[in-house]
């Protein structure tokens, strides 16, 4: 039997007049009119010459229609790869050398342009079909699923490129199949579910995730083509599911609007992509009622922990492994005993197939018997569930001693007026590395007595902890979900101490 994920998540519904995605300009496309324009995108890529196998990359804003041509590379056998909207054209240029797509999607406006820079013989770069609404009764060919097997890509995503070039992951049917009905049954999804869709579709969080769930059960996506606190907020009233990233809670518990009637109707606000701070999910427990269910996932393996829907939502801990995926906590090639901090590795259905281009580095990072070592540390209690301690690229080694800078993040976000805070370790005489930290204030008009900060770091944490040098900025540098990238914030603090 096939296992094209399309059929999955549009076989049931494609006949269906309920609205699948409505815009924040009010446009609504129902199931069937949705399946219609995924026929009438794929006519338009297979008449650009792109086959089954063949790999399409898209730098096209988030609309209904990116949604269509995402379900249209499925349902013809194409490898989707979504590109960062913010990519300049250097940036495209390595990412197109990479990927070796056969067709280029992009927008009208830079039709002229691309096409100049990328367009080959093996190359096409095209624009989406207009809408033919002239054309009474059925406009467009319907065309058949592809057969597709688990083990067939079914997309590429680039990882965020937190901690170096991003990667490029391929991705099977099979394994987003797994993960879409497994989580469909976690999250306990159904037709009723109304998404507030605010994320970027070219990160698994907002595309396999805040796309694929909602479609797989009939559900609605209400989606808005980038964060506003106050139009994310007013859709709660319609809505019963929020998927965020930290940040975006952050935003939303910056509006005075967010308070527990707003969210009233809603079921269910989950963030992952990058720790939540426990002082965020209090806040929003404390205004709202609710408790956000923190999970955990990478690019590589789609989703990997997620607290229980029914049952203990803990700040700070990302759960339980999900039903079928193997995760233990590693460390010079043992495993760990409960409670210990190691690398977290995981195996499973969930898994990527490898990366692209990249045999070496998928080498690198599969064990011999299967499970991928994700780059995170953490720790696993006696029951199993995992609370993650921070990147192993972001582990600092002060003078012989392990800090983990989520600990003292934690500590540090408790402080009267501390938005964020940023703990990184840079070069020293003594210490080889030396904790440093930087606050951002709550807002433009806070200010914060670093003395005192540094104060009540010393009350609360073991010397060696405690940064040795406390700095203020406005923002932090942050990938496209608000993700900090440390290694810039090294680079820029690296001579503090010499
Ligand atoms: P790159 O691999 O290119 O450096 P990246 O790791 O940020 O970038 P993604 O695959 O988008 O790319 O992100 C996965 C990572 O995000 C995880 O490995 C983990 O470090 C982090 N992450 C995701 N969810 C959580 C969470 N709930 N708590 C803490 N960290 C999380
Ligand atoms: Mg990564």
């Amino acid at each position: 039997m096939s296992q094209n994920l399309y059929d999955m998540l549009m076989a049931e519904c494609c006949a269906k007049t309920e609205i699948a995605v409505e815009t924040q300009a009010g446009k609504q496309t129902s199931y069937s009119q949705l399946a219609s324009r995924v026929d009438g995108i794929l006519g338009a890529l297979t008449a650009c010459g792109a086959r089954p196998g063949d790999h399409v990359a898209a730098q096209i804003p988030k609309s209904i229609d990116s949604i269509a041509l995402y379900l249209a590379a499925l349902k013809g056998g194409l490898v989707y790869i979504p590109m960062n909207t913010a990519y300049t054209d250097s940036e495209l240029t390595y990412f197109i050398g990479d990927a070796s797509p056969r067709v280029l999607v992009c927008d009208p406006e830079n039709q002229d342009r691309l096409n100049r820079k990328f367009a080959t013989d093996r190359l096409t770069v095209m624009t989406l079909p207009a809408h033919d609404r002239a054309a009474p009764g059925p406009r467009v060919t319907q065309h058949p699923t592809t057969h597709r097997g688990p083990d067939d890509a079914a997309a590429i995503l680039y990882t965020s490129g937190t901690t170096g070039e991003p990667k490029g992951a391929i991705i099977t049917h099979g394994s987003l199949t797994w993960c879409t009905r497994q989580l469909v049954e976690e999250w306990k999804f159904t037709a009723d579910d109304v998404i507030t869709h605010t994320l970027p579709m070219f990160h698994a969080h907002g595309l396999f995730l805040a796309v694929n769930l909602p479609l797989a059960v009939g559900g609605k996506i209400l989606l808005h083509d980038r964060f506003d606190a106050e139009s994310c907020i007013a859709s709660f009233a319609r809505a019963t599911v929020f998927m965020g990233v930290p940040t975006l809670y952050k935003r939303l518990l910056a509006s005075p609007r967010l308070d527990a009637q707003a969210c009233a109707r809603m079921r269910l606000f989950t963030s992952g992509s990058a720790p939540l701070s426990q002082v965020d999910f209090d806040a929003f427990q404390g205004r709202t009622g609710q408790t956000i269910l923190e999970r955990y996932g990478m690019t590589e393996a789609l989703i990997i922990c997620s607290n229980p829907l029914e049952g203990d939502r803990i700040a700070g801990s990302v759960g339980y492994a999900l039903p079928g995926v193997e995760v233990r906590i590693a460390k010079d090639g043992a495993v760990c005993p409960s409670g210990m901090v190691g690398m977290l590795e995981v195996r499973g259905p969930n898994l990527f197939r490898e990366y692209l281009n990249k045999p070496d580095k998928t080498r690198e990072e599969m064990t011999g018997d299967g499970f991928l070592k994700t780059g995170d540390l953490a720790r696993q209690d006696a029951d199993g569930r995992v609370w993650i301690a921070g990147r192993q690229k972001e582990l600092i080694i002060s003078g012989g001693y392990n800090v983990y800078p989520k600990e003292i993040e934690n500590v540090l976000d408790t402080f009267d007026g501390v938005g964020q805070s940023a703990v990184i370790g840079v070069p020293h005489p003594d210490y080889v590395e030396g904790v440093i930290a930087i606050v951002v204030p709550k807002s433009a008009e806070t200010r914060i007595d670093l003395d005192e900060l540094s104060a009540f770091a010393r009350e609360r944490l073991a010397g060696y902890k405690v940064p040795k040098w406390f700095l203020c900025q406005d923002r932090l540098p942050t990938t496209s979900v608000g993700k900090v990238i440390k290694a810039k914030l090294i680079e820029q603090h690296r001579t503090i101490f010499s």
